[in-house]
């Protein structure tokens, strides 16, 4: 879908953005202060040199759950920059809107990542 079909999502996203980086402040005390203040600069940086400083900086002052979340949170907010936003990775086709407003990070159909997670469990 387009960057203006993504608006929603994209404040969807932020929104979770923010809200994972609260709760790992609070989990953590003032150890985020550094990670929130570029968290705020990646949320009003356009160019992606920003974003790739930004990561950086996030993955050394937080745990590695809250990077994989954050990663993939980025991801889609990139995918939406690159027009790509909203379908599947492996397939291609578009992910069901119900299933985007549930998890707006998602990159797989329902059915690639039932594939995918099944070849984990196997
Ligand atoms: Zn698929």
């Amino acid at each position: 879908m387009n960057k203006q079909q993504a608006i929603p999502y994209r404040q969807q996203l932020l929104r979770m953005r923010s809200a994972l980086l609260a709760q790992v402040a609070e989990q953590r005390g003032g150890v985020i202060s550094r990670a929130e203040a570029a968290a705020d600069h990646f949320a009003q940086a356009e160019d992606s040199r920003a974003q790739v400083t930004t990561e950086r900086e996030l993955e050394l002052a937080i745990g590695e759950r809250e990077t994989a979340e954050l990663a993939a949170i980025d991801t889609a907010l990139a995918r939406i920059e690159a027009g790509t936003y909203g379908e599947c990775t492996d397939c291609g086709v578009d992910i069901a809107a119900a299933r985007l407003h549930a998890s707006p990070e998602v990159t797989r159909c329902i059915h690639c990542q039932e594939k995918v997670e099944h070849l984990r469990s196997a």
